[in-house]
């Protein structure tokens, strides 16, 4: 869309194991009970000694390293010991596989539904600056936007397009807008059209989205948003992620302009979508 609001106006262009206890060890640590006698009388305390470093010496540890390399006992898990590199390397996997296993689900867009969010109906009003009432017969596509006014929010863009009909600076408006909070407001409803996309606002849905980063991307809150109404209307209308485009793929403008730049991040996207919707 073409977002122009005071002087700010611009153009737009958006895991040992079984501890030492495996020591076969174990077998031998029951010996050790018996081999250990506690007394407190008197104040003395006697130790069989003897029979406990037999036992000792009797009982070698599987951490042992000749136990490590000859068939090693097993256990009372009757599992073979492992040795410590084996351990080391089963915990650095471990970590290894918690570790992507966090990152997955921490990259924005991943882990999202295609449910219908929460969505605010504000609707404008109809007047020919804005809501011009025409119906929109049939869906073929969604239009991604950027406002191309940093730090505004869902509401002021909306707000921005009511105040249209009586400011008269444009004709403008997007059936959606997703804030920097991730919130979503709506202005038109979905079987008329808007004045956001040029020669296709008879056959599309526009979203613009708010944003604050310099370089015109999407924060998570607004780009998971963004991911879950886009798979939620293209469930909706028997849509693909094919037929969710720029507004840069219908007339060339830079909107939005980071996924105009960064090509490879709008087709991540587009991936964003197609999973949550395929999930569904
Ligand atoms: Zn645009």
């Amino acid at each position: 869309m073409r977002f122009l609001k005071g002087k700010d106006r611009k153009e737009e262009n958006s895991i040992c194991g079984r501890s030492a206890r495996s020591h076969n060890g174990i077998t031998g640590g029951r010996g050790s009970s018996t081999g250990y006698n506690h007394k407190s009388a008197g104040n003395t305390h006697k130790y069989r000694t003897g029979n406990y470093k037999r036992f000792e010496s009797t009982a070698p540890l599987t951490h042992d390293r000749g136990a490590a390399q000859s068939g090693r006992p097993a256990d009372r898990t009757g599992l073979p010991a492992l040795s410590g590199k084996t351990k080391l390397i089963i915990a650095l996997l471990l970590v290894l596989a918690i570790s992507i296993t966090v990152f997955l689900h921490q990259r924005p867009g991943r882990a999202v539904s295609a449910d219908k969010p929460p969505i605010d109906v504000e609707l404008l009003t109809v007047n020919s600056y804005s809501r011009p009432g025409i119906p929109l017969d049939k869906v073929n596509g969604i239009v991604v936007h950027y406002t191309a006014n940093q730090h505004s929010s869902a509401l002021d863009n909306r707000n921005y397009f009511e105040n249209l009909q009586y400011t008269h600076v444009t004709k403008a408006s997007a059936h959606f807008i997703i804030g920097t909070e991730g919130e979503i407001v709506q202005c038109i409803p979905t079987a008329e059209i808007a004045y956001a996309s040029n020669s296709r606002n008879g056959d599309t849905i526009s979203i613009e989205c708010c944003y604050d980063n310099d370089d015109g991307s999407f924060n998570t809150a607004t780009y998971n948003s963004l991911v879950q109404l886009a798979a939620y209307l293209c469930a909706r209308f028997g849509l693909t992620s094919d037929d969710v485009i720029r507004h840069y793929d219908v007339t060339g403008k830079l909107c939005p302009i980071y996924y105009v730049k960064h090509p490879d991040k709008w087709q991540d996207f587009r991936d964003d979508v197609e999973r949550a919707y395929s999930a569904a």
